[in-house]
């Protein structure tokens, strides 16, 4: 994005800020933004009105915004009370006055909140603390791209083009584990070699890592019982259901993606101490993380099982915002269908299947790889772990777990899931991306397209958006033919879990991708999630008639000459419609190696209804930098080269040339002239 610097220095630069998307900035709430000056308090304030949050000044600022509150304590008695509470802090004041402010309440990157410091004159945004983990990084970009300002990351990942090993799995829901994730981090920025044991989990973010990394992958056999290699590496990231022990300075770390499906039988009353208490026990015997569950599977006879219900429930006030424990309930009927290495005449008689923890762990780990390893036509979409079993056998068959003076009993059995549970609701982002130029992506699709997980798109189109694409980003470029493939992989990463950007070239509605999503997602019987939202962009017409002058002053049309997917009849039919009603008329789609005819037909039936000297401006690659403009009239239109990157602008009855700049009147100097 190109910005001015009258614009930048400017004292409008209010207008700067360009009404961003608020549910971009979602996962950083509770924001406060603090400022200590009246320029640095307008600097903030569009972006706190605009999230419904306070902008903190002293009594020194005035304002009549309601946004703006004033400290009365002195700002670093006042900064101790929001350090908590608060998940972002914006600051507009000098880094040196930040650091100071927030040197003692500075805890560990785990928990203390993003801190970002923007400048005065709004020329940088600085990512100052708790860039991977507390998300700063991302917020800098946010409001750097919303306030044309350069983002400053002085993170090393970020200069190797690296996703944070501290974040890698956030995207998949995975668990940070415990580990030497300092010691990790700086191997990783000293580009030692770093090797990489991924036992479970989504393969998708090693398929999209730069050229030169110093990972090297490996996988040894998956057993619950893995000892550790002998082999002494630099640094060690584990990928893994299981449970390790480090030392401190290990140079080891582990992510556990949530892979494991506790099947759980109890009798009623049983606690949810006893579950919880079963659940650990069972899973340090079998050294299994319990960052790795998934959720918890039985039978619908036990849905209302309070111990059960209240367990879910306190698990989930551990975890992070957005992950959910589920809890997957089965009929008998459906449990009984299963094959069990260890059924029971005594749970057969009870409940009617002779399984219900081993059963339904086992469904609900095949019934999670159905629903996402596989599209409709059994087809391998998600990239799993080459490892891992499509119909894993049960982990843990069942463990009956019961202790002196507690009521009840629980048995566990554990099956493992070939895809991992994000527990995440996917968001799917349809960006138009404007003609072909940075600086014509609007403000708002420009993060959206930088703060997705993923971005999807036509090759092209993601070249053109490597400026702004982030480190780590899974980024799918497909070729131009497989639009429904596009669609369907972006619904199907979005089901998951992830947050995909779709790309289009100008308007993501207008011919683009956005119609074929929603169209796909109703063919699916979608309701409501994934959630959808649509990022407008500079559509051609408006691209080419801003290249050649005013031609769409008037009542204007657009018409496809693309007969692949309408009908001739209706595209003539059209034709006819608007060169009758005087219609300046944008042709998308002219002319095709293959398809070479239409042209020449909508040229014969406007010249049927309109002067042949109408004037005509043939635009090819608007805002590219082959872009080619050309005037004719519409007798001499087919005399000029014309391709699918052109747009074919015609004239109603009262467009001139002028200068060339085509225009046609609005009516203010005399309708028609
Ligand atoms: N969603 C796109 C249109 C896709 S249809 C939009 O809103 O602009 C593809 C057609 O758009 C092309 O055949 C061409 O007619 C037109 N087009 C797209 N980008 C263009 C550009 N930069 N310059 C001229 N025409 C363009």
């Amino acid at each position: 994005m190109t910005i001015t610097d009258s614009n930048r220095a400017g004292q409008d630069f209010q207008c700067s800020l360009q009404s961003p998307e608020p549910s971009l900035f979602e996962e950083f709430l509770p924001l406060a933004a603090i400022a200590t000056t009246p320029l640095g308090a307008k600097r903030l304030q569009v972006l706190t009105e605009l999230l419904q949050t306070t902008l903190w000044v002293p009594a020194s600022v005035t304002s009549e915004s309601s946004c703006i509150q004033v400290y009365q304590k002195p700002l670093q008695d006042h900064l101790a009370q929001l350090w908590d509470q608060q998940k972002s802090l914006v600051f507009c004041l000098t880094t040196g006055a930040v650091v100071r402010l927030i040197a003692p309440l500075l805890q560990n990157k785990e928990t203390d909140p993003a801190v970002v410091v923007v400048d005065e004159a709004g020329k940088f945004v600085i990512s100052l603390c708790g860039g991977h983990q507390g998300g700063a990084d991302r917020l800098t970009q946010l409001i750097a791209l919303q306030i044309g300002a350069t983002p400053v990351l002085t993170g090393a990942s970020n200069r190797l083009g690296l996703p944070g090993i501290d974040v890698l799995g956030v995207p998949y829901g995975w668990t940070k584990g415990e580990g030497d994730w300092t010691g990790v981090s700086a191997a990783i920025a000293r580009q030692d070699p770093v090797q990489v044991i991924q036992e479970t989990g989504s393969t998708l973010w090693r398929s999209h890592l730069p050229k030169h990394h110093s990972f090297q992958f490996g996988f040894p056999e998956f057993t619950a019982t893995v000892q550790e290699e002998v082999l002494e590496p630099t640094a060690r990231v584990w990928i893994s259901a299981i449970q390790r022990r480090f030392a401190p300075d290990s140079g080891k770390v582990q992510w556990h993606p949530r892979v494991l499906w506790v099947g759980i039988g109890c009798e009623r009353g049983t606690s949810k101490a006893l579950i919880g208490q079963a659940i650990r026990e069972v899973f340090a015997a079998h050294h299994l993380a319990e960052g790795a569950i998934a959720g918890i599977a039985t039978i619908d006879l036990k849905a209302d099982e309070v111990g059960l219900l209240d367990f879910c429930r306190d698990w989930l006030r551990q975890a992070p915002k957005d992950c959910a424990l589920p809890l997957k309930c089965f009929s008998a009927e459906d449990l009984r269908k299963v094959n069990v290495p260890t059924p029971s005449d005594v749970v057969e008689a009870e409940v009617g299947t002779p399984s219900v923890a081993e059963a339904a762990a086992l469904l609900a780990a095949n019934l999670l790889a159905a629903d996402f390893v596989t599209d409709r036509a059994g087809a391998k979409l998600l990239d799993t772990n080459p490892s891992s079993d499509p119909h894993p056998p049960l982990l843990i068959p069942k463990q009956i777990v019961r202790q002196a003076g507690q009521p009840g009993a629980v048995t566990i059995a554990v099956a493992q899931s070939p895809q991992e549970y994000t527990g995440r609701t996917g968001k799917l982002w349809l960006v138009g991306i404007g003609p072909g130029e940075l600086a014509q992506i609007t403000p708002a699709a420009q993060s959206a397209i930088a703060h997705a997980d993923v971005v999807i798109g036509y090759s092209l189109y993601v070249d053109l958006v490597a400026p702004i694409l982030r480190p780590g980003q899974i980024v799918e470029a497909l070729p131009i033919t497989q639009e429904r493939q596009r669609a369907e992989r972006a619904i199907q990463l979005a089901n998951w879990g992830l947050t995909v950007a779709v790309i289009s070239s100008g308007d993501c509605g207008i011919y683009g991708m956005a119609g074929l999503v929603l169209e796909e997602l109703r063919a699916q019987e979608w309701t409501g999630t994934p959630d959808v939202q649509v990022f407008p962009g500079i559509t051609a017409l408006q691209a080419t008639a801003a290249r050649v002058g005013a031609p769409l002053m008037h009542d204007f049309c657009a018409i496809s000459l693309s007969d692949l997917l309408t009908p001739w009849e209706v595209i003539e039919k059209r034709l006819t419609a608007a060169a009758q009603a005087d219609f300046v008329t944008a042709l998308y789609n002219p002319k095709s190696q293959t398809r070479t005819g239409q042209i020449a037909i909508a040229q014969q039936i406007f010249l049927q209804h309109r002067d042949r000297a109408t004037p005509v401006a043939l635009v090819r690659s608007a805002y590219r930098p082959d872009e080619e403009i050309r005037f004719t009239t519409l007798e001499k239109l087919l005399d000029e080269p014309i391709d699918m990157l052109t747009t074919v602008l015609i004239g109603n009855q009262s467009t001139q040339m002028y200068c060339d700049r085509m225009i046609t009147p609005r009516g203010y100097l005399g309708f028609g002239r």
